[in-house]
């Protein structure tokens, strides 16, 4: 399997009642700024190359971002952050990103999400993450050979990338280290190890009560891309 086959895979995931139910619900009412768009309306892939060297995990896609437009973070406002930083740290082709053909490009990062769809009220169940991990499991061992870091958005992607990076066949610290905003922890498996770093979820909630800045995301970003060598 590679990541090709792997996203196509994932694309036709029902594994999740509610949220196929809600995802498919959001797609045919739409909001009224995008009535005239047909919305993706099923599980929303990672994206970037396949040989990426530094991973950004969120939480999972929003009903009128990525499950509007089916790529992660596109078309939103946590989105309109995230893309901003990366084209300022070096990281993207351009700062905005607003659907499948924007000529918007990663360069050596590829962003993710432990849950592929858009839950209600941005709240996956814990089922609903443990449901999921399986991708997110598959497509970081797919990624092993080259990712040596990983920013990870938000405790809920922490909490449910740990356990995913050692089914992955890395090495995760005991006691597992606390998610914050700061937070360090290195990874060993095959072929290397790998540094992971806590930030504050890119989420409206954060950015505009100014929890997260833009220079404090960049700074993460920066740090993460070093230790990726990019
Ligand atoms: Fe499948 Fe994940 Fe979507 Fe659940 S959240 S239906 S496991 S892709």
């Amino acid at each position: 399997c590679d990541l090709g086959a792997l996203d196509a895979a994932l694309s036709e995931c029902r594994a999740c009642p509610r949220l196929v139910s809600w995802r498919e619900e959001v797609a045919r009412t739409k909001r009224a700024a995008f009535a005239e768009e047909t919305y993706w309306g099923r599980p929303v892939p990672g994206f970037g190359p396949a040989d990426a060297a530094m991973l950004v995990i969120g939480l999972a896609p929003a009903a009128h971002g990525g499950n509007r437009t089916g790529r992660m973070f596109t078309g939103d406002r946590s989105g309109d952050v995230l893309y901003a930083a990366l084209y300022d740290v070096g990281l993207a082709s351009q700062p905005t990103a607003t659907g499948p053909g924007d000529g918007l490009a990663l360069h050596g990062v590829r962003v993710t999400a432990p849950v592929h769809c858009a839950p209600p009220a941005n709240k996956p169940t814990p089922q609903e993450r443990d449901n999921c991990r399986p991708w997110l499991v598959e497509e970081l061992r797919l990624l092993s050979p080259t990712v040596r870091s990983a920013v990870v958005l938000g405790a809920f992607g922490w909490q449910a990338a740990l356990p995913a990076f050692a089914a992955a066949g890395w090495e995760v610290p005991r006691p597992r280290p606390a998610f914050g905003h700061g937070a360090r922890t290195t990874l060993h498996g095959e072929p290397g190890r790998l540094d992971l770093f806590g930030c504050y979820h890119v989420s409206q909630r954060n950015t505009f009560t100014g929890r997260l800045t833009p220079a404090m995301l960049r700074d993460v970003l920066t740090e993460a891309a070093a230790a990726a060598g990019l």
